[in-house]
This record gives C-alpha cells, structure tokens and sequence, in this order.
C-alpha cells in the first residue's frame, strides 16, 4: 500500500478565532468520554474533516489535560496508511481545544452492528483486509515504542482508504525497564487478561490481545469477552481458551486477583469460532490462538501476526474464487463480447497482493 504523504501540520496555537470560523460543523459522528467528534467541512478549502472537539474540566487550572498533550503529541508526526491522521489543531481559547482528523465514513462498532442487525457477517475478503491493516496499524505503534492500551471496535475507523486506528487519549510510550502502568486502562471485553488480574508490569502484548478480540468478533459477529466485570470477563476468556495454570503460564498464580478456586474449563480449541465461521480454516484459527495466548510472554508480536500464513492462503484463496466466478461469468456471455472484457478490478489487486505477501515466512523478531 502506498504511504500517505504528510502535509506539514497547521497547528494554531491559541488562535482568537473562532473555530466555527473556519470549519463549518455538519453533524455529530461520535460521542467519546471527552468530548463529541463532528463532521465538519474546512470553509476555505471544501475538506470534509473529522472535528473532536474536547471537553475540559471546569477545573481546568491544572493545566492542559493529560489526555490531549498523549494525543497530540504521538499523533502529530505519525504518518501511516492504519493510522489516523491528525490535520490540524485549533485552540480557540483556554478550554476550546479542536483536534482536526481527516474524515472516516464510520467505526468497525457501527459497522459490525449493521450486520448483525441483517444476520449477517462480515464478508471473508472484508475479515482479511480489514485483519492484516489492523496488524500493520498496531505494528506501525509499536516499532514507535507507543502501545494504544484502549484498542476496541469504536476506536477503529473504516472508510473507502481501508481501516484507520483512532483515539490515542489512552495511549502511552513504552519506556524501559516498564514501570506499573494503570489499571484502569482498555475497555473490559478487550481487556488482556494479566491486567484484569492485577499484573503490576504489562506491555505491547496489551494490544495484541486487544486485536485478537477486534478480530475473533469480526469473524463470529460477536463480541468474544462480553463479561458484566472483570471476573465475568476473566471467566469468559477461561471457558473459551482454557484454564491457564503455572505451567503455561509461569507465574499466573502470583498474580493478585488470581484464586486458585476459579472454575477449571478445557479449551474449546475455538469450536464457536469455527461453527459460526468455517472459512477461517485452520489458519485463522492459529492466528486467532497466537493472538489470544492468555500467557503475554507467548502472545504473538505484531510482526509476527502480521505476516501469518493466514493473510497469504486467504489472498490466494479469494484470488482463485474470483477467477472461477469471472470464468464461470465469461462462459455465460457470448465469447467476443468475453474477449473485450478487462478482469475485475479486485481480482487484479487481489493477484498483486498474492504476488506481494505469496510464501513470505513468518518472521521472528521481538516486536
Ligand atoms: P473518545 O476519546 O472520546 O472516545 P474518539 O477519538 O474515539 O474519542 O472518537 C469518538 C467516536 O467518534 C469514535 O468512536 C468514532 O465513531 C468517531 N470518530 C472519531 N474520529 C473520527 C474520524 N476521524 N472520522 C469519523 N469518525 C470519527
Ligand atoms: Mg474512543
């Protein structure tokens, strides 16, 4: 995919007027827990552009808040394809901060909603594209030392450009050695299970569990962990995957939340998964398993995920289906007309991504 070139930033600092000046709002898109996003048109130039608009505690003495110098300062130069990116800041006043984003048509949430309320799932070439940029997003994170902490459907955009990983109020750089971070960080379902029990360290493998549940439930149409608490989360991780213990997970019974008196569950080799999606195939399911190892020390990297054999058999597979239907197509016209007929446009990009990801071994590096 080709890499999106940065204009350099307009950022204007404390700028008097105000923002309504310059951007036309068009609706709300999104509510967040600090502030509403808006669909709003630049005035000068037509953009049509995402405007979060931040909320700021009447307190407000103490400065600006934590959440917005984390966003604007690890998304200001991040430029790539799965990574949203940030247009322009305006400060119109002591407590108007406005983070101006291009525009994405919706959030993988409403999406995954939508098709649910048509019984139905995400289409396979849709799971594959979708999957294999979400990696490449959080990979793009952490080979920049930044872990998101707060991955979840509502904070993955999608548009006609593909997927885009947003809201990095959360999200934090890495430092080493790694310092105890906060609890209180990804949303429950998503949540990696050595934070919900009480792990004092925790690192880049937060997110991968994170994509491992982003992913899981685009391919069942559910969410995976839909647990009321922590423990209804941590119960439902167990009764899919398996009760861990010290052996696959060396050091899980020092972990402070963990009882020794929790239910004991096989795992279910991810049956539900496969029942309601057949087509991940064996692969999927592997991938699904590298992402979700309960034990963080065994979890997949983003590297390693995002180069799994799954995204080159299933490009190959998609490739061969859309040959037959366009052969089977070719057959039913009358064969000049055939002839003068160029292949699908898909089908092409599907072959060129064949001819880019075919047989590429996975590697084994540390992110
Ligand atoms: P919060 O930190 O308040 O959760 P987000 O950045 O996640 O804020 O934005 C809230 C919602 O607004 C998202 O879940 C999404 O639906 C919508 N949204 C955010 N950014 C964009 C964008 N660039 N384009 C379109 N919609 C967006
Ligand atoms: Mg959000």
């Amino acid at each position: 995919m080709a890499v999106v070139e940065a204009a350099p930033m307009d950022v204007e600092w404390m700028n008097t007027t105000p923002v309504e000046d310059k951007y036309e709002t068009l609706g709300v898109v999104g509510n967040g827990v600090y502030g509403t996003v808006y669909k709003a048109r630049d005035r000068e130039t037509n953009q049509i552009v995402a405007m979060k608009r931040l909320r700021l505690d009447d307190d407000f003495g103490d400065g600006i808040p934590s959440h917005v110098i984390r966003e604007v300062s690890l998304l200001r130069d991040f430029v790539h394809p799965n990574i949203v990116q940030l247009l322009n800041i305006q400060i119109s006043g002591l407590s108007d901060y406005n983070l101006i984003f291009e525009y994405m048509d919706m959030d993988l949430h409403r999406k995954l909603k939508s098709y649910r309320q048509n019984d139905e799932l995400m289409p396979m070439h849709d799971l594959v594209t979708y999957s294999r940029q979400l990696l490449d997003g959080i990979h793009a994170c952490h080979i920049r030392m930044i872990i998101h902490r707060d991955l979840k459907p509502q904070n993955v955009l999608i548009g006609p450009s593909g997927l885009k990983i947003c809201d990095f109020g959360l999200a934090r750089i890495c430092s080493l050695p790694v310092k105890p971070y906060t609890h209180d960080v990804v949303t429950l379902w998503y949540r990696a299970p050595e934070i919900l029990l009480g792990a004092q360290k925790y690192g880049p493998e937060v997110d991968i569990w994170s994509a491992g549940c982003i992913i899981g439930e685009i391919a069942k149409g559910h969410p995976m962990f839909a647990g009321d608490s922590e423990i209804g989360t941590i119960f439902k991780q167990i009764q899919l995957l398996g009760s861990p213990d010290d052996t696959t997970w060396p050091g899980l019974t020092q972990l402070e939340h963990w009882k020794d008196t929790f239910p004991k569950w096989s795992s279910t080799k991810f049956k539900p998964i496969y029942d309601s999606r057949p087509e991940m195939g064996e692969q999927g399911l592997n991938l699904l398993s590298n992402l979700l190892s309960m034990n963080p020390t065994t979890r997949s990297t983003s590297r390693r995920a995002k180069n799994h054999p799954f995204f080159a058999q299933q490009t190959q597979l998609l490739a061969q289906q859309s040959m037959e239907q366009a052969t089977q197509q070719g057959q039913q016209q009358a064969p000049e007309q055939a002839s003068q007929e160029r292949p699908p446009s898909e089908l092409v990009e599907v072959q060129h991504q064949v001819q880019q990801t075919g047989h590429q071994a996975p590697q084994q590096i540390a992110i």
